[in-house]
C-alpha cells in the first residue's frame, strides 16, 4: 500500500476529538479514546489494542514533552490508521521523562501494511510541535472545533535529522536489556520477553536492528553508555561536542572507536 494522504486532516474527523477527556489516569485515559476509535467503526476489538498499546507504554512513556504524548500500537485492524485526539485541562500524569502532566494526548493505530507511515506521522508531529505558535494555538483552542482545525494542519511529513522525537537510542537500549535477560530466562519466560522485544522492533528500521543485531552477536551488547566523554564500550573518549549532543538529542551515535550504538547515561537510567 502506499502512502497517498499528506495531512493529519486525512485521518482525522471531528468526532475523533474529545474536547474534555473524563479520566483522571493515564489508562483510563487511553481506554477514553479507543472507545472513541470503537463508536466510530475505525477499530474492532479494544481489549488487545489496549493491551498493545499499555505494553508500549511499559517500555517506555510516549509522552514527547510539552505535555504531548503519543500513545500507538501497531495493529492490523483492517483500517490504513486510526486517530484520536484528547485534551485534558488537569492534565494527565503520563510518567513522562519531564515529570510535567500531559495535556493532549494522540493516540495512533496504524496498520503494518503501510511502510513508513509511523515516521511519516511522526516527523509531522515534530516539526509541528516545534513551532511555539502552533503549541500555543493547540493548548489555548477554546472547543472542539477549534481544537480539530489546529490539529488539522499537520502535515505529514519526511523525517529529518531532528524529527526523532521517540528516543531511538533509548528503545535501543531497552531492546539490548531484553535480549540480554531473554539468553538467561527460563523457557517460561522467553515468550513474554520475545513479545517486548518485538515490540520495539516493530518501531526500529531494518538497517538500525541490522547493525544492532551483528554488534549483539559479535560482542554480547550493542549500546554502550557515555559517560564524563568517554565510552563504556571501549574506554575511549568520544569527540568533542558529542557527548552533550548525545544528551540533548533524540538522533543515533555511533561510537567512531568501537562502532557501538551510544547512549547518554542519563538516558540509560532514566
Ligand atoms: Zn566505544
Amino acid at each position: 500500500m502506499e502512502l497517498k494522504a499528506s495531512h493529519f486532516s486525512d485521518f482525522l474527523k471531528p468526532a475523533q476529538v474529545v474536547y474534555n477527556l473524563k479520566s483522571k489516569d493515564k489508562i483510563q485515559a487511553i481506554e477514553e479514546l479507543l472507545d472513541v476509535l470503537i463508536k466510530q467503526k475505525l477499530i474492532k476489538n479494544k481489549k488487545p489494542i489496549l493491551t498493545r498499546i499499555i505494553d508500549r507504554e511499559r517500555l517506555e512513556s510516549t509522552a514527547i514533552g510539552h505535555g504531548v504524548a503519543l500513545p500507538h500500537a501497531r495493529v492490523d485492524t483492517g483500517q490504513d490508521i486510526a486517530v484520536v485526539v484528547g485534551k485534558s485541562a488537569k492534565g494527565i500524569d503520563f510518567d513522562s521523562i519531564d515529570k510535567k502532566n500531559v495535556h493532549i494526548i494522540i493516540l495512533i493505530v496504524w496498520n503494518p501494511s503501510i511502510p513508513g507511515l509511523f515516521n511519516h506521522l511522526f516527523a509531522g508531529l515534530a516539526q509541528f510541535l516545534r513551532n511555539s505558535g502552533f503549541r500555543k494555538r493547540l493548548f489555548e483552542a477554546k472547543n472542539k472545533t477549534e481544537l480539530f482545525n489546529v490539529i488539522s494542519e499537520i502535515r505529514l511529513s519526511l523525517p529529518v535529522q531532528d524529527d526523532k522525537i521517540i528516543s531511538r537510542a533509548s528503545l535501543l537500549w531497552k531492546l539490548q536489556e531484553i535480549e540480554i535477560q531473554k539468553r538467561k530466562a527460563p523457557k517460561v519466560k522467553q515468550k513474554e520477553l520475545q513479545k517486548k522485544a518485538d515490540l520495539i522492533r516493530q518501531e526500529l528500521d531494518v538497517a538500525l536492528l541490522d547493525r544492532f543485531d551483528r554488534l549483539m552477536e559479535r560482542y554480547g551488547f550493542a549500546v554502550a553508555e557515555v559517560d564524563d566523554g568517554a565510552c563504556l564500550g571501549c574506554f575511549i573518549n568520544v569527540a568533542t561536542g558529542m557527548g552533550s549532543a548525545i544528551e540533548g538529542s533524540n538522533d543515533i551515535y555511533v561510537c567512531e572507536n568501537c562502532g557501538k550504538f551510544l547512549i547518554s547515561k542519563k538516558k540509560a537510567h532514566n
